[in-house]
């Protein structure tokens, strides 16, 4: 694989395998709750992962931490499945649920009961709060607490059985009510919940926490390295507690890492899922979405992804990373693969007015000026033409190279043609078509005595240019960070993040394109094919302009 920098969780393993800690082994898990679809924040964690395994021979799980059934359902489960194999990792035969440990985990909460290290708590979920304390304040204990083992047991089986009601009691770790970390103060091991699981039925009607689920089932799949971010660092004594306490297979190492805050944009769930529900975007696809389902449609490539979360590397330290970093993995990857064609988005006629009326000749263009192995196709030219309305000025600025009376520029790979005449609508003064004629002498876009010529515009026949509906996408948010300061992170929603063009047109050889398939407008962008096409009209999202035009 590629040089990786050594980042400070490589070098942890790299020590870990000098001395022999796991006997050789790397064994990591990507750990998504079915709650929502994945976004860029994930695909660090994911890369980070599977990347490890990759790069260490070991192996990596793919496990569904799906311990709260009220919120998670199995479409969000074959999406996450989906979106990691399009992201490039596989993880085999090693498909989890934390679901197919509840039978373990019921057993251990038990053993952790008789060893007199978990209570049943008949506190409400706002006592259980307000007998927690704060930073400052030591934690009260419950009167609840000094029951005996056999009571205990007696009540958990009860609660299992179904003889009380949601939120009447708890099963709690018993550690320290006075410890200064908060997390440790006897936290929830167990509720009630009267759901149906996705997975497990109605077999069970209380339902393992997340900080209890979490440490045994790293444990019980034979884990070594337990990666996640940062605000899990104060939950780790409670981690290696639990582990420390049952009697498990083995005791993974937790690492925690700063997890990826990209600017203009939210890496949250739960936000995200206000933006959608809320129709602020039209689903969880929506290209404008930081989703993997979004960039994927916007048209990002698994490529392009994982080369950024190369390049942001992996730290201890929170910080924001530039979306123009993400862009610039996107253009630099599209560059090298997409095949360059054209399209007209503001279309402008023109009528070259020396060229034989019904005559059409067919002018052959490479996919890719760099790699001839792409090939090329034949693109048809013709008497009338669309050329982009904002390559014509009729009252040319400074160093104006483009179209403009008088002037002389070159149509790509076509002829040089000069401007003979304006015309325009009598009653608004519109522009609407550009009289020109061209030189016979410039066929392929040059001439013989060398005559200077900047301009360089795309353009599209007017007899065989099809109609296509573009896409133009900005920011999200005018924020950089819209979660940070004062106010709800919806206030900085950008109005103008999405404008859509329903008139462009584009050359007769995009019209079977494939949803999904990227391709450089040559001077516009790189495009993606977006799944609303119709046969009659191709849609197309602007996945990213590009940084330098060609030729202006
Ligand atoms: P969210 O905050 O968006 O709800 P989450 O952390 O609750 O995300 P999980 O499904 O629990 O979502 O996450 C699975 C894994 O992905 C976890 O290990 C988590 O640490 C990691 N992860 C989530 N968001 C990010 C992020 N922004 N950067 C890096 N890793 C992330
Ligand atoms: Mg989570
Ligand atoms: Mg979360």
């Amino acid at each position: 694989g590629p040089a990786v920098a050594r980042d400070f969780i490589r070098q942890i393993i790299d020590e870990d395998m000098k001395t022999g800690k796991w006997g050789g082994r790397v064994h990591t898990r990507f750990p998504p709750e079915p709650n929502g679809y994945l976004h860029l924040g994930h695909a660090k964690s994911i890369c980070l992962n599977f990347g490890l395994a990759r790069d260490f021979a070991g192996q990596c799980n793919l496990r569904f931490d799906d311990t709260n059934p009220a919120k998670e359902e199995v479409e969000y489960v074959d999406a996450i499945e989906d979106d990691v194999r399009w992201l490039g990792f596989d993880w085999d035969d090693r498909l989890f649920y934390a679901s197919d440990y509840f039978g373990k985990l019921y057993g251990f909460a038990e053993t952790l009961i008789e060893k007199g290290l978990a209570y049943v708590d008949d506190l409400s979920q706002e006592e259980i709060r307000a007998y927690r304390g704060t930073l400052t304040e030591p934690g009260r204990d419950s009167p609840y607490r000094d029951r005996t083992p056999a009571e205990n047991l007696d009540l958990f089986r009860r609660m299992r059985a179904g003889e009380f009601p949601d939120g009447a009691k708890v099963l709690r770790a018993k550690i320290d009510m006075k410890s200064p970390n908060v997390v440790l103060r006897d936290p929830v091991l167990y509720r009630i919940k009267h759901v149906t699981h996705h997975r497990t039925g109605d077999t069970w009607c209380i339902y393992p926490m997340y900080d209890y689920t979490h440490c045994v089932s790293d444990a019980l799949e034979g884990v070594t390295h337990s990666i996640c971010s940062l605000e899990f660092e104060n939950n780790r004594p409670l981690y290696d507690w639990v582990l420390n306490n049952l009697p498990v297979p083995g005791h993974p190492q937790q690492i925690e890492f700063a997890r990826l805050n990209l600017s203009y944009t939210v890496l949250s769930k739960r936000k995200l899922i206000q933006l959608v529900t809320e129709g602020v975007v039209s689903g969880w696809d929506d290209p404008r979405l930081p989703t993997l389902r979004g960039v994927r449609r916007r048209g990002y490539t698994p490529e392009a992804i994982r080369d950024f979360c190369e390049r942001i590397g992996i730290s201890k330290a929170e910080n924001m990373v530039d979306m123009a970093l993400l862009e610039h993995c996107l253009r630099e990857d599209l560059n090298r693969r997409a095949k360059r064609v054209m399209a007209v988005l503001r279309p402008l006629k023109v009528v070259i007015e020396n060229y034989p009326e019904g005559q059409t000749e067919a002018i052959e263009f490479p996919y890719h000026p760099e790699d001839p192995a792409m090939g090329s196709r034949q693109v048809p030219f013709g008497r009338e033409l669309y050329i982009e309305r904002d390559d014509f000025m009729e009252t040319p600025a400074k160093k104006w190279f483009r179209l403009a009376p008088g002037a002389e520029v070159r149509l790509r790979y076509a002829y040089y043609v000069t401007c003979t005449e304006v015309i325009k609508d009598p009653a608004t003064g519109e522009v609407v078509e550009l009289r020109c004629t061209h030189d016979p002498a410039t066929k392929g876009g040059w001439s013989e005595d060398g005559r200077k010529v900047r301009g360089t515009l795309h353009w599209v026949s007017a007899a065989h240019a099809l109609p296509a509906e573009v896409r133009l996408y900005d920011r999200l948010f005018t924020r950089e960070n819209p979660s940070g300061g004062k106010g709800d992170f919806k206030e900085s929603l950008n109005p103008d993040s999405l404008e859509v063009i329903e008139n462009a047109l584009i050359e007769p050889a995009l019209a079977s394109l494939p949803v999904g398939e990227n391709v450089q407008f040559e001077r516009l962008g790189y495009f993606c094919v977006d799944k609303d096409s119709t046969p009659d009209k191709r849609v197309f999202n602007r996945a990213v302009a590009l940084k330098d035009s060609w030729a202006r």
